[in-house]
C-alpha cells in the first residue's frame, strides 16, 4: 500500500497534486474532475436536495496528507474554508508518525430516538409499563426498516426515563437503534413515528415529540496518539522549542480548556475545525455533528475539553479524543453528492465506522496542530501568511501578484486590507 507521507505535495500545482492523487487512490478522471469542482453537484440535483434552489455553492477541498490510522495510510479530503487547517492537520499528522500514527476504535453505531409522553396520572407507572411491554414495542420498531434489519441493524432496547420539566414530570422513551452504515435520522425518526399508537396504548398518555438525540452519546468514536518527544522539539525564527517543554506546555493548555469553559469553546472549536471539514467533505450532517460535540462536551453539567492531553510513563505526550460520531455512507447527502462519494473512495472507507474513526483522528491532530502552535510560537505566526493571502485576493490581487502582496503584508506584520489594497494599486501597475 502507498504511503500517505507526500512530501512536497504542497510545493506542486493544482493539476500536479490531482495528477498525484488519481495515481494514489486509482481515480477515474471523472472522479479527479469531480473533486476539482468541474463536475460533481449540480444545480439539478441540488433542486432534488432542497427547497427553492438557484445553484450549488463551492468549498475549497484540500488533501490532508501523512495520516497513518490504525497502521493504515489515509489521505483525508477537508472542505473547508479556513486557511491552517490543512496544514495543521497533515503537520500533526506526521509527527504522530515517529509514535505510530493514530489508534482509533468506536462503538456500535447506536442512535437514540426520543418519544415525549404526556397527560400521564402516574409518569412512573406508566414507565414500567413500557418496560413490561417491551418485547411488543421492539417487534414493532424491528418491522419498521427491513433493509437496516438485513444489514444488521435495527432496534436494540427501550429504555424510559421520568423527566421533571417546567410542565412537570413527563415520560420520556429512548429508543437504541443499530444504524450501521447510515446516519440514521430518518431511519430512527421513522421508528418512533411508528410507535406512537402503541406507546399511547400501553401508558394511556398522550405522544407529542418523535425525534432522534444528537446527543449521539451511544456512537462514540476514538482516537489516541503517542507523540515522542523527538518529534516535538522544533525551531522558529532561531528559537530552539525542546521537546519536553513543549509537552508540558500542552498539558498546561489543555488542563486550562479543562477547567474553563471560556477556553474550552475555543479548544473544541480547534477540534471541530479538523472534523467538520471531513464531515463536509463526505457529505455529512455537521450540524448534527456539532450538536452532539457540545452537548457531550458538557454532559458533566460542566462545558469541558473534549480531548484530553498528558505525559505517559516514559514522557511521550500523549493525546486522546472521545466524541460522538453520527456519520454515514449510505444515505443522506453521501450517496447523493458525488464528490462525497469520492472522498469516501479516496479514504479506503468501507463502513461508516470507519469513516468515523478518521475524522476523529484529524480532530485529534487538528487539536494537537494548535494547542501546540498556542503554546509555542502563537498562532498568528502561521496563520497570518495564510490569511495575508485571502487580503491580497479581496484587495484585488490576481495571479502572481497574489503571493507577492502577501508577502510584503507579512514582512510588514500589518495583514490589513487597506495596505494590501495600496500594494495591489502598487504593484499592479509595475
Ligand atoms: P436514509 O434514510 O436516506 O438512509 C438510511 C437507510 O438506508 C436505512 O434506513 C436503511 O433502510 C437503508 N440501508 C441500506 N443499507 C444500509 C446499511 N448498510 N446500513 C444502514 N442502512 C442501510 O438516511 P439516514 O441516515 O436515515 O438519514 C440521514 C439524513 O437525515 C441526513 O441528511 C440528516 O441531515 C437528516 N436528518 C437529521 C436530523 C437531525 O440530525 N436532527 C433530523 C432529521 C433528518
Amino acid at each position: 500500500m502507498s504511503s500517505s507521507r507526500l512530501p512536497g505535495f504542497y510545493q506542486k500545482s493544482i493539476e500536479e497534486r490531482q495528477v498525484a492523487l488519481a495515481k494514489w487512490a486509482g481515480l477515474s478522471s471523472d472522479e479527479v474532475q469531480i473533486l476539482a469542482g468541474a463536475m460533481g453537484l449540480n444545480a439539478e440535483s441540488a433542486d432534488h436536495m432542497v427547497e427553492n434552489a438557484v445553484g450549488t455553492f463551492g468549498l475549497p477541498l484540500g488533501i490532508a496528507t501523512n495520516f497513518l490510522v490504525n497502521g493504515r495510510d489515509v489521505l483525508v479530503p477537508m472542505a473547508i474554508e479556513e486557511p491552517s487547517v490543512v496544514a495543521g492537520a497533515s503537520y500533526a499528522a506526521r509527527l504522530a508518525r515517529e509514535g505510530g500514527g493514530f489508534v482509533c476504535s468506536s462503538s456500535e453505531p447506536l442512535m437514540i430516538s426520543q418519544i415525549q409522553i404526556l397527560d400521564l396520572a402516574e409518569p412512573h407507572a406508566a414507565r414500567l409499563d413500557v418496560l413490561a411491554n417491551k418485547a411488543r414495542l421492539m417487534e414493532i420498531a424491528r418491522d419498521v426498516d427491513p433493509m437496516l434489519v438485513r444489514a444488521g441493524g435495527g432496534p436494540r432496547d427501550i429504555e424510559a426515563r421520568v423527566v421533571e420539566s417546567a410542565l412537570g414530570p413527563m415520560l420520556i422513551v429512548h429508543i437504541i437503534v443499530d444504524c450501521r452504515d447510515a446516519m440514521g435520522a430518518n431511519a430512527v425518526n421513522t421508528m418512533a413515528e411508528r410507535l406512537r399508537p402503541a406507546l399511547e396504548d400501553v401508558t394511556h398518555g398522550r405522544v407529542n415529540l418523535r425525534i432522534l438525540s444528537n446527543l449521539a452519546d451511544r456512537r462514540v468514536a476514538r482516537a489516541k496518539v503517542v507523540l515522542p518527544l523527538a518529534a516535538l522539539s522544533f525551531e522558529s525564527d532561531g528559537v530552539h522549542y525542546e521537546g519536553a517543554n513543549v509537552r508540558d506546555r500542552i498539558v498546561e493548555a489543555w488542563a486550562f480548556a479543562a477547567a474553563d469553559p471560556y477556553r474550552a469553546a475555543t479548544h473544541n472549536k480547534g477540534i471541530m475545525n479538523g472534523v467538520d471539514a471531513v464531515v463536509i467533505a463526505t457529505g455529512n450532517d455537521w450540524r448534527a455533528i456539532e450538536a452532539g460535540a457540545h452537548a457531550y462536551a458538557a454532559r458533566s453539567g460542566r462545558y469541558t475539553s473534549l480531548s484530553h492531553w498528558g505525559a505517559d510513563k516514559n514522557g511521550n505526550l500523549v493525546g486522546t479524543l472521545e466524541m460522538p460520531m453520527a456519520v454515514g455512507i449510505i444515505g443522506g447527502a453521501t450517496k447523493v453528492h458525488p464528490a462525497a462519494q469520492v472522498a469516501l473512495k479516496l479514504m479506503g472507507v468501507t463502513e461508516a465506522r470507519d469513516l468515523s474513526e478518521i475524522i476523529v483522528a484529524v480532530g485529534l491532530a487538528q487539536n494537537f496542530a494548535a494547542t501546540r502552535a498556542l503554546a509555542t510560537e502563537g498562532i498568528q505566526r502561521g496563520h497570518m501568511a495564510l490569511h495575508a493571502r485571502q487580503v491580497a485576493i479581496a484587495a484585488g490581487a490576481t495571479g502572481e501578484l497574489i503571493e507577492r502582496v502577501a508577502a510584503q503584508l507579512v514582512a510588514e506584520r500589518h495583514v490589513r486590507l487597506d495596505r494590501a489594497q495600496a500594494l495591489v494599486a502598487e504593484q499592479g501597475k509595475s
